[in-house]
């Protein structure tokens, strides 16, 4: 008799990142989706392509949007503008012929974590995606913080900064408008008056160029107003910091945690243990399996 199998896939720009597991056994892929991110019919044949191939009993899916679960569809997707507005259930159900449940990528990077990475055994876990942008999503008690409507954990987009700088979501002074890559660029070049990528200043840090660790340093005391906050709020057993910038450049981490003895509270400070993720990309997509497997029985 063979066991069931789950699907788990991430939605993104330029990604499709896909776990599929069997039993015990895991795998993952990912395919490229800049031939058809600009077109809804391709993107979602691509997607019922990638389902059938794998033929499972159920599938949990990730996209990077505010995802609306009353009206079952992404309400806002800056990253993926062809999706915005589509009822993705509904039609993947109808196209592949298999039970499909949606969260947002970075709800389920979180719950994926807990489930098969760095958040294992914690009670009260908040992860943070520092990537294109800043995500966050939060997992209590064995359960992905949702909200009512989809939208819990937007910390991207809590205001660190009254009249700061732009955001991506038209707000200004969000912590996205410094914690993400094109903050970090964005502080780079306020400095410096110099453009250059998140990649790049971070290999600049890494060189020892003084500007670029200045940027970071500047980067991460921003980060730290937001892991306060966090902190004062959900008093969690654990943050994750996850991402490329997070990756490439360890020291944020114990950067943060030095201002956080002194930003926070002592109380949740005691309890409250930093990590990197242990997922790196695919963190989304063991979510998305972790919700296929777990929460759709
Ligand atoms: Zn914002």
């Amino acid at each position: 008799m063979s066991s069931k199998v789950f699907l788990g896939l991430d939605i993104g720009g330029t990604y499709i990142k896909i776990v599929a597991k069997q039993g015990k056994e895991i795998v993952k892929d990912k395919e490229y989706t800049e031939e058809v991110k600009d077109s809804t019919e391709r993107l979602l044949d691509k997607i019922v392509e990638i389902i059938k191939r794998y033929d499972p009993d159920r599938v949990g899916i990730a996209v990077a949007g505010l995802y609306d679960i009353k009206e079952e569809k992404i309400t806002d997707a800056p990253n993926l503008k062809v999706l915005q507005g589509v009822p993705l259930k509904e039609i993947i159900e109808r196209k592949a012929g298999v039970s499909v449940v949606i969260q947002n990528d970075a709800t389920l990077a979180a719950y994926g974590e807990y489930i098969y990475g760095a958040g294992k055994g914690s009670n009260i876990l908040i992860c943070l995606t520092l990537g294109t942008g800043l995500g966050g999503g939060a997992v209590i008690n064995g359960k992905p913080l949702i909200g009512v409507s989809g939208s819990a954990m937007e910390i991207g987009h809590i205001t660190v900064q009254i009249d700061g700088l732009p955001c991506h979501c038209g707000r200004r002074g969000c912590l996205e408008a410094y914690v993400s890559s094109y903050g970090l660029e964005r502080i780079f070049f306020i400095n410096t008056s110099e453009y250059r990528t998140s990649f790049e200043i971070i290999n600049l840090a890494n060189e020892g160029k003084k500007e670029a660790i200045e940027t970071i340093e500047e980067f991460s005391r921003y980060l730290s107003i937001g892991l306060m906050n966090i902190a004062h709020l959900f008093n969690p057993d654990r943050i994750i910091l996850s991402g490329g910038i997070i990756e490439n450049y360890p020291l944020i981490e114990e950067l943060v945690y030095s201002d956080l003895r002194h930003l926070a509270f002592p109380l949740p400070f005691r309890d409250l243990e930093i990590k990197r993720g242990s997922l790196g990309e695919f963190s989304g997509a063991f979510g998305a399996l972790a919700l296929a497997e777990n929460l759709a029985l």
